[in-house]
This record gives structure tokens, sequence and C-alpha cells, in this order.
């Protein structure tokens, strides 16, 4: 799940960040440019945990089946 830019980016480049992860007080996000991986806050996108947290959760639920091989 990609992170908007505005909403957050990757901490060494500046570039785009994808959500590859969540567990239960974090989310693990992986930069599209540089490859650097780590873990924020749920709330780290300033959304309440709703769009990125929320979301991907959600997602995961609907979408099945092997989306996290
Ligand atoms: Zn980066």
């Amino acid at each position: 799940m990609l992170v908007d830019p505005k909403d957050g980016r990757c901490r060494s480049c500046d570039s785009q960040l994808e959500i590859v992860g969540v567990d239960d007080i974090s989310m693990t996000v992986t930069c599209a440019e540089c490859g650097d991986t780590y873990t924020v806050e749920t709330d780290a996108f300033g959304d309440g945990c709703m769009t990125y947290y929320v979301g991907f959760m959600a997602g995961r639920l609907e979408g099945g089946d092997d989306d996290d091989a």
C-alpha cells in the first residue's frame, strides 16, 4: 500500500514509501527508491491510523489469498 508523499516520505531519501506490513503497534514501510525498510508508528502519517493502518488491515482481510507471500 503506497503512502501519499504529502503524508510521509522516506527518512533517508525523501522518496515515496510503501507499507509492506503492520502489527499491533507499528507499520513496516519500505522505500521505492533506496529500499530502506523500517518501522513507524501506526499514526506516523498524521491520519490517526485510519487511512493507512486500518486501510492496510482491511485490504489484507478482504484481498485475501496469497498476498503476503
Ligand atoms: Zn529512500
